[in-house]
C-alpha cells in the first residue's frame, strides 16, 4: 500500500509526499530508482514546514519565555491545589495574561473538589520513637484528633495484600514498592493503582489505616502526595504517604521481628463542599478552517506541597508560549490552535470532563489533541493514538524535529490525563514525550519548584510542541480518527 500526504504548507500544491516509513515497511519495489538508503528516511512533509519549524525552533530558544512564565505562574500563585486561593490566582492569571496580550480568551465554569491538607505528624511509636515524615495522600479523611495508633503490616503492592488476608485487621498497611523512573511494570502508573485503591482495598480486609511507601525516584526525605480514593459501602481509613528512607526502616524494624512494630499518624486533612472554578481556553483561530481545532492542554492545577512547577506549570508555559510565538511570528495555521489550560487534573479530572461536556457538540471537529504533562525535561517526541496512518504523518511531522532530538514516536496511550476524556469520541490523541528521568525526583513534593527547570530544556520542549500544533493545525487533511469507542457519551 503506498499512502501519500498532501501537506498544505508545501509551496508546490498538491504536491504529495511518499511516506517513506512505508517503503521500510516492504514497499521498496514501488521505488526502485531510489538509492537504498532512502529507505531509511521518515517520510518528510514539505519544506515550507521546515522553515515554519526553524522559525519557531529559532524562537523558542533565543528567548527564555517559557521558563519566565512559568517561574511567574509560580512565584504569583504558589501551590494551585482545586478549590486553593493559588488555584483561583493561577486561572486569574492565566485568563488576564492571555487576555493583555490580545488572545481570544474564556474561562469556563467548572466545579471542583476541595480538600484541604491540615497538620500532619507521625511517628514510630515502638520499638524505638522515630519521626516519621509522612503526607496525607489527597482525599483522605483526618485521623481521630488524638491520632491513629496501630500495628503496621507491610504489603508490596494489592496482590500481596490479598494473601495477607485476615492478618491485616486493626492494623495499618504500608504498601511498600519502589517505582522505577523507567517506567513499565514498575513505573509510576503501577504505584499510582495502589496509591488510589489502597486505601479501600485494605479496609475491605479490615485494616484501619494506610501507608504508602512515597512515588518517588530520589531520596531525600521528602514524601510525595497523589489522589487517592473510598469505595462507597467501604470504611474511609486514613491514607498517608511516607518517605522511602521511612518505608525502608519500617521495613527493617518488621524484618526482624521481635515484636510489634506500632506508629502513630496524625492527619488534619478534610474535604469541603465543592467549589466553583474554570479552565482556561484561549484560541488562535486558522486562516481556512477556523471551524477545526488542534487542542493544545496542560493543567493549571498542582499538588499543595511544592508550586507545581514541574507538574505541571511546565506544561502550561509549554502550550501559552506556543500560541504567544504564532504571533510574535504572524504564523496561522489553517486551522485553529486552541489552549486548554484544565483545572483539577489532580485530584477529579473535573477540568478534563468538563471541557468535553460544554464541547461537546464541537468534539466531531477537534482534529487532534495533544498534552504536556510529563515535566520540564527536554523533549523525546510524541505518542499517538489515532485511527489507520495517522502514525505514519506524526512520523512525518517529528522528522523535522530530529535536529532537536524530539523525532520519536510510538503509537498508544492516552496523550494526557486532561485529553484522555476525548479519546472516547475519536478525537486523535498525542501527549509530548519528555526526559523523565528526574521527573518523579520531585512531582509531588515540597521539591516541585521552579529552580527544578533548565530554560533550554523548558524552550526545546516548547518549539517541539509548537511544531507538531501547527503541523496537525496546517495539513491539507486532518488525521483519520480512531473509531468513536462505547465509553463516549
Ligand atoms: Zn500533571
Ligand atoms: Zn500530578
Amino acid at each position: 500500500v503506498a499512502t501519500t500526504v498532501p501537506f498544505g504548507s508545501s509551496p508546490h500544491k498538491g504536491v504529495r509526499v511518499l511516506l517513506g516509513v512505508l517503503v521500510g515497511l516492504g514497499c521498496a519495489a514501488a521505488q526502485p530508482d531510489r538509492p537504498k538508503r532512502v529507505s531509511l528516511t521518515r517520510p518528510r512533509p514539505g519544506p515550507a514546514f521546515d522553515d515554519v519549524a526553524a522559525r519557531l525552533i529559532g524562537q523558542a530558544l533565543v528567548s527564555r519565555a517559557s521558563f519566565d512564565l512559568v517561574a511567574d505562574l509560580c512565584d504569583q500563585t504558589g501551590p494551585r491545589l482545586s478549590g486553593s486561593p493559588g488555584a483561583e490566582k493561577g486561572v486569574r492569571w492565566a485568563f488576564e495574561r492571555l487576555r493583555d496580550e490580545g488572545f481570544l480568551v474564556k474561562k469556563e465554569q467548572i466545579t471542583v473538589p476541595h480538600w484541604v491538607r491540615g497538620e500532619e505528624t507521625g511517628e514510630v511509636i515502638s520499638p524505638f520513637p522515630h519521626k516519621l515524615f509522612l503526607t496525607a495522600l489527597g482525599g483522605s479523611d483526618p485521623t481521630p484528633a488524638g491520632g491513629l495508633e496501630a500495628e503496621v503490616i507491610e504489603a508490596r503492592d494489592l496482590e500481596d495484600l490479598a494473601r495477607l488476608g485476615d492478618r491485616v485487621r486493626n492494623k495499618i498497611v504500608l504498601f511498600n514498592k519502589q517505582i522505577s523512573a523507567d517506567g513499565g511494570m514498575d513505573g509510576y502508573g503501577s504505584g499510582a493503582k495502589i496509591r488510589y485503591g489502597g486505601a479501600a482495598a485494605a479496609a475491605k480486609q479490615g485494616a484501619v489505616g494506610m501507608l504508602l511507601r512515597s512515588l518517588g525516584t530520589a531520596f531525600l526525605r521528602a514524601p510525595h502526595t497523589g489522589s487517592m480514593a473510598y469505595e462507597e459501602g467501604v470504611a474511609r481509613i486514613p491514607a498517608a504517604a511516607v518517605t522511602a528512607e521511612d518505608a525502608d526502616l519500617l521495613h527493617r524494624l518488621l524484618e526482624r521481628r521481635k515484636g510489634p512494630v506500632r506508629v502513630r499518624m496524625r492527619l488534619g486533612c478534610k474535604t469541603l463542599p465543592d467549589v466553583e472554578s474554570h479552565n482556561v481556553v484561549a484560541d488562535w483561530p486558522g486562516r481556512e478552517k477556523p471551524e477545526e481545532i488542534v487542542l493544545i492542554g496542560a493543567h493549571l492545577d498542582s499538588w499543595d506541597l511544592g508550586v507545581g512547577a514541574v507538574d505541571d506549570g511546565a506544561g502550561v508555559a509549554i502550550v501559552m508560549e506556543t500560541l504567544r510565538m504564532f504571533k510574535r511570528l504572524g504564523l496561522r495555521p489553517r486551522r485553529t490552535v486552541r489552549v486548554v489550560l484544565y483545572m483539577n487534573e489532580e485530584n477529579g479530572l473535573r477540568g478534563g470532563k468538563g471541557y468535553a461536556l460544554a464541547h461537546a457538540a464541537e468534539l466531531g471537529r477537534h482534529v487532534a489533541a495533544i498534552e504536556a504533562d510529563s515535566g520540564a525535561g527536554r523533549p523525546l517526541g510524541f505518542s499517538i493514538n489515532g485511527g489507520p496512518g495517522a502514525e505514519a504523518i506524526i512520523l512525518g511531522l517529528a522528522a523535522t524535529l530530529r535536529g532537536i532530538g524530539a523525532a520519536e514516536v510510538t503509537a498508544g496511550g492516552e496523550g494526557g490525563a486532561d485529553i484522555s476524556v476525548l479519546g472516547p469520541h475519536g478525537v486523535p490523541l498525542l501527549g509530548l514525550k519528555q526526559d523523565t528521568r528526574h521527573y518523579f525526583d520531585w512531582h509531588h513534593s515540597p521539591a516541585d519548584t521552579v529552580d527544578k527547570i533548565d530554560p533550554r530544556e523548558l524552550a526545546l520542549c516548547t518549539a517541539a510542541m509548537a511544531t507538531m500544533a501547527y503541523g496537525l493545525a496546517d495539513l491539507d487533511q486532518p488525521l483519520s480518527r480512531a473509531p468513536p469507542r462505547p465509553e463516549a457519551k
